[in-house]
């Protein structure tokens, strides 16, 4: 009898970008380990305001980790 409307809902694809500046792409951080090999770590590192994150999710709400650390040793 009852026919429940069908609110088909879009929020299948949410917008991925950056929390602090928008940018809608990362990538993944690299870093030595213990035996200078170079390798990913799980970390993301924005294209746009080169803050890191722990996780897409961390990324997309803007929750940075920590300051991207500029070392200017040569
Ligand atoms: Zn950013």
């Amino acid at each position: 009898m009852g026919k429940s409307p069908q609110m088909h809902s879009t929020s299948s694809s949410l917008p991925s970008r950056c929390g602090i500046c928008g940018a809608t792409s990362y990538h993944r951080v690299v870093a030595r380990d213990g035996g200078g090999v170079m390798r990913y770590t799980e970390r993301l590192q924005c294209t746009g305001c080169s803050h890191e994150f722990a996780d897409v999710k961390a990324w997309r709400e803007g929750a940075c980790a920590e300051p991207r650390a500029n070392a200017q040793s040569a």
